[in-house]
């Protein structure tokens, strides 16, 4: 990869996700509040994406607007400049509860573009549900993150790309590691990078990995030019004996193979060019 230190690197923090609670990890943030603060620390450590779920007092995952209004508001006045980006995802809701949150106009939504198997069952993005979601991004100036958790989803990705569905600068995750969906595999990771360059040649991607393998996507992500997403969705532990102490203590490790492959941590104002999103007023 042609000169890392030239490639800023944009650290995504997933920071409650909805499946992770707090007997599984007591640094899950759920209430909003928690959230807030969880996700000014990891501003402060380095992320400039704060990759959001909402929850329910019992924990249980919510897509209530009012929630995600809340958190909105928190993080615009304690982290300003970091982008905001809610989550689509399926596990928060069904059918076009999913896309809820859209009228809120954040910077950023996750967007599935295809589906698959997840650890107990089918996740189901039927293509109307895509197109629903995409038009609802459109309308309201929100950038999709296209969640690759399939070869066909890059695809699929490139395809809304060229056909107008996803204006503008395509922002590609791949996800790894997910029971029954792609597992980690470095062979793929590369053709993956090879399609989005060859499909896309302006995108930008990012990389994710589940449980003791986020560390692994990481380091993948930043040693080859691309992003970085780690944080307590994706991951509770910081090694195999021991949790996670924080959302900012998963950035951290980030922050440290930036330093070991001499890519520079983005700034919120470099995520923000990076991604053609607007900067704050
Ligand atoms: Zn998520």
């Amino acid at each position: 990869m042609s000169n890392l230190s030239e490639k800023p690197c944009i650290i995504c923090v997933a920071i409650t996700g909805s499946l992770p609670t707090k007997a599984n990890n007591p640094a899950v943030p759920i209430s909003v509040n928690e959230q807030i603060e969880s996700t000014q620390e990891a501003f402060e450590a380095g992320a400039t994406i704060c990759h959001a779920h909402v929850r329910n007092d019992d924990q249980t995952p919510s897509s209530d607007p009012e929630k995600f209004a809340r958190l909105k508001e928190g993080l615009l006045k304690h982290c300003p400049g970091m982008i905001i980006q809610f989550s689509t995802g399926g596990r928060s809701g069904a059918g076009q509860t999913r896309g809820g949150m859209l009228p809120l106009s954040p910077d950023m939504a996750s967007l599935s573009v295809g589906s698959n198997n997840f650890p107990t069952r089918v996740y189901e993005n039927p293509p109307d549900l895509v197109d629903w979601l995409a038009s609802e991004m459109r309308t309201y100036n929100v950038k999709p993150e296209v969640e690759a958790f399939d070869l066909s989803h890059i695809h699929q990705a490139a395809a809304m790309n060229r056909d107008g569905r996803i204006p503008g600068k395509l922002y590609v995750q791949f996800v790894m590691g997910v029971k029954n969906a792609m597992p980690v595999d470095r062979d793929v990771f590369d053709y993956y990078i090879k399609t989005v360059e060859r499909l896309v040649p302006d995108a930008q991607w990012c990389a994710a990995g589940i449980g003791r393998d986020q560390i692994t996507l990481n380091e993948w992500a930043v040693s080859s030019g691309g992003h970085a997403r780690t944080g307590l969705e994706d991951n509770v532990r910081i090694d195999k004996d021991t949790l996670a102490p924080s959302n900012a203590a998963l950035v951290k490790r980030v922050t440290e193979l930036c330093d070991k492959y001499e890519r520079p941590v983005a700034t919120w104002q470099q995520a923000r060019a990076l991604l053609e999103l607007k900067q704050p007023s």
